[in-house]
């Protein structure tokens, strides 16, 4: 067997594999608590369905355009307006299946072999990955102070003559932070000036909470033309629970998304059709699923921060939005793979190590499940790991006693 050196480079996606465990041990009859999870528990808006079955019900399902339907285009071009009070024109949008696509056509289409990259740590599972696929190299900047918000002299410091891009990714997955108003404004400043592209990963900037509203990139860049190389990527997934149907979008100048829908056009074609009804629907229809989901996952939050808080030992930072919480656990173990596999092992809970993200000692806990699996969850993980913890507890029916130190 011959496997391509690239390919060879490129490690399985970790949270889609805890996926699979969970549900592997789920459908064997285990009391698993999934706080590994990336996606909301709630449906998809009745909207999204209706159009979708409704076009669906005709039975004509044919290619879209690579670059996305024009009537979900135009409903993009309504949400930006609406949120970013930006007005792309419909050759500035780009829809693609998910915004894991769009951010992988992107650097497909930005990169010359060996371009690098920047991104802070904690960072998203498959940056690093994609920056590979695309032939480039990833850079990463740690927070020096510990926290996990960069500061722009951070990033300028990494900053080469081979760096071409930037991504922030805020809210933050997996920490949850939000980064500054200062700190955006500084990155779009510095990115214009050295002439780099800046990727802003958006997904959640819906999902935010203590009235705390993003910052607005639209808002601090100097160049308005379209030769702006600010890419804002956004997509159906998680503020509508929509992860299934695959549809994300970016917004860039035109030069960009010629290039970015010619390279779709060969490689997948327009994303699925019913999924675009679908996003098409959600997107013209009631907003208000958004806001049940925000507050539904700002009340977990608060539980699971809570409880977090009163385990000592563990350094957590309140998360501004998402549905992660990415708690220190260095005080119980530095190995964070190791202590995720005990978790699992032991008390049957699924986190996410933190060393996937970019930062060791940490662990990726979702708050996007039931509040029953957020208490529970933290629960059965304190007692994996207090020495003073009473000597048993119960899994459901199941008695399990300590046998480890
Ligand atoms: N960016 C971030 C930060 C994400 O967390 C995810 C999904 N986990 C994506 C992009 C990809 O989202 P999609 O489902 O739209 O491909």
């Amino acid at each position: 067997m011959s496997i391509s050196q690239l390919a060879r480079t490129i490690k399985e996606s970790p949270t889609l594999k805890l996926n699979q465990t969970a549900a592997r041990l789920k459908d064997k009859g285990e009391p698993i608590i999934h706080l590994g999870g990336g996606e909301p528990k709630s449906k998809a808006p009745i909207d999204a369905v209706v159009n979708c079955a409704t076009q669906l019900n005709t039975g004509d399902v044919k290619y879209a355009p690579a670059d996305g339907l024009p009537d979900l285009k135009k409903a993009i071009i309504r949400y930006m307006e609406d949120h970013y009070h930006h007005s792309p024109a419909p050759h500035n949008v780009v829809v693609s299946s998910g915004a894991k696509q769009s951010i992988m056509v992107l650097l497909y289409a930005i990169l010359e072999p060996k371009e690098e990259v920047v991104f802070p740590a904690p960072y998203w599972v498959s940056y690093p990955e994609m920056v590979k696929l695309a032939g480039g190299v990833p850079v990463v900047v740690t927070p020096e102070d510990g926290s996990f918000q960069p500061k722009v002299e951070e990033i300028a410091e990494v900053i080469g003559p081979y760096t071409k891009a930037v991504i922030l990714n805020s809210p933050n997955n997996p920490c949850g932070v939000m980064y500054s108003s200062d700190f955006v404004a500084e990155v779009v400043e510095l990115c214009e000036k050295k002439g780099l592209y800046l990727i802003l990963d958006d997904l959640y900037n819906r999902l935010v909470f203590d009235g705390k509203t993003p910052p607005n990139p639209y808002d601090f860049v100097r160049d308005k033309s379209d030769h702006s190389r600010l890419a804002v990527v956004q997509g159906v997934s998680k503020m509508y629970a929509m992860t299934g149907f695959r549809i994300g979008w970016a917004i860039l100048n035109s030069e960009l998304a010629e290039a970015m829908t010619n390279i779709q056009s060969h490689q997948t074609s327009g994303p699925a059709t019913p999924s675009q009804w679908a996003a098409v629907g959600a997107l013209n229809g009631m907003q208000s699923t958004i806001e049940s989901l925000r507050l539904t996952l700002e009340n977990n939050r608060n539980v699971m921060v809570q409880r977090l808080k009163a385990f000592e030992g563990i350094k957590v930072t309140k998360p501004d939005g998402t549905f992660y919480c990415f708690p220190d656990f260095r005080a119980y173990e530095k190995d964070s793979q190791r202590l995720a596999q005990f978790l699992l092992e032991k008390v049957r809970v699924v986190t996410v190590p933190g060393k996937e993200f970019g930062m060791e000692g940490h662990l990726r806990l979702s708050f996007c499940g039931t509040l029953k699996d957020c208490t529970e969850g933290v629960e059965r993980i304190q007692w994996a790991l207090d020495p003073e913890a009473p000597n048993e507890i119960y899994l459901g029916e199941r008695k399990l006693v300590r046998d480890w130190k």
